[in-house]
């Protein structure tokens, strides 16, 4: 498999109180970080020779002005040899997609997007801090059929007492007329530094109890499969396995990927460096002509095996048993027993209750 290749776009319109992805609320650094990026590109180029995806993630891309969105994918093109059938990924907030914009980032040569929804109840998105409405995210949807996307993914959260399971299956029905190629439906979590995390120390509970967000994560995941979906990782169910996303499979199979971007990481199958989480600390390296590059780690040889377990388990690619360690067989027997894996074709693979168990498999399957 080819590289992938990652663009972090920090800007959003407000920043959401459960999201700790980094970017700020302003518009203004906008110039200053397009011409970082030219810069990181420019010393970056050699590194890898050809990439078959490409995520512009954030952040908001969609929050760029056309010229701006013009300008970052002609340098990314000029630069950057990407595959004639590269998936091409843009991740866009409902309320900057127009009729127009939509057609615009088409013509531009996305050929996937990926929408945060997140719900279809107003009071539900007023909750979780999001700036646009049911309304703008059903007319978004539709605006991207009318400009011709055939593969469109929706971002949704549950697990939360703002939202019981009667208002969440209503948000998860509603997305399903809408046909949507893939969904991620996303548990939430209380991220270091949020808002939510806050509010929660200050006794304001906000996550539904373990027991009833499990219930919730079996719920979702029984309708999604029983509509025709693929649970193919923890938190995600493509229409069929050619709608997977091919750039996410990258992570969760330690294929190499290149991040640009303040925040970005990147990963050569051995080494990991991850770029400084500021938009200012990431110009001025850039103008110093010198790479923003934060922190790096080698992986030793069996950090990668660790991790190629951690990340097996999330996935229904799942584990190939053949690096499996002679002693887990008695524990692979046993979570087979339990429903919480399955062999197939010489891959432990998780069940959907394994998925919920997915932190604790590794453990078990590595004594
Ligand atoms: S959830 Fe998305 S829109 Fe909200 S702050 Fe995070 S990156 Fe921005």
């Amino acid at each position: 498999m080819l590289p992938g290749l990652y663009v972090h776009v920090p800007f959003c319109g407000s920043k959401c109180p459960y999201c700790n992805f980094y970017s700020i609320p302003s518009q203004i650094p906008i110039a200053g970080w397009l011409k970082g990026l030219e810069k990181e590109i420019f010393h970056t180029k050699s590194r890898f020779e050809r990439f078959d995806t490409l995520y512009l993630g954030g952040g908001t891309p969609s929050i760029l002005s056309d010229a701006d969105l013009e300008r970052m994918l002609s340098l990314i093109f000029d630069h950057y040899p990407l595959t004639p059938d590269a998936e091409i990924t843009l991740e866009a907030n409902p309320c900057h997609v127009t009729l127009e914009k939509a057609n615009f980032i088409k013509r531009l040569g996305v050929n996937r997007i990926n929408l945060g929804v997140q719900s279809f109840d107003d009071r539900v998105l007023k909750f979780l801090g999001r700036r646009h409405s049911s309304q703008s995210a059903e007319d978004a949807i539709r605006h991207l059929r009318a400009a011709g996307f055939q593969n469109i993914g929706l971002d949704l959260i549950y697990g939360f007492k703002a939202q019981p399971m009667k208002a969440w299956m209503v948000t998860l029905k509603k997305a399903l007329s809408f046909e949507p190629e893939h969904l991620s439906c996303y548990q939430l979590t209380l991220e270091k530094g949020t808002v939510f995390e806050r509010r929660s120390q200050e006794n304001a509970s906000i996550l539904l109890p373990g027991k009833t967000a499990a219930a919730h994560f079996l719920a979702t995941s029984a309708f999604l499969e029983n509509k025709g979906y693929v649970h193919y990782e923890v938190s995600n169910f493509a229409l069929n396995k050619s709608l997977e996303s091919r750039h996410n499979r990258k992570y969760w199979r330690h294929i190499p990927y290149l991040g640009l971007g303040p925040s970005a990481h990147s990963f050569d199958g051995k080494q990991r460096w991850w770029n400084v989480r500021s938009v200012r600390k990431y110009c001025k390296a850039l103008n110093k002509n010198r790479l923003p590059v934060e922190g790096n780690e080698t992986l030793t040889k069996e950090q990668l095996h660790l991790e190629s377990l951690a990340l097996g388990v999330r996935t229904r690619h799942g584990v190939d048993t053949k690096i499996l360690p002679p002693a887990s067989e008695n524990a692979l027997f046993m979570l087979q027993k339990q429903g919480l894996l399955k062999i197939k074709k010489g891959h432990a693979i998780p069940a959907r209750r394994g998925y919920l168990m997915a932190d604790h498999l590794p453990l078990w399957l590595s004594p």
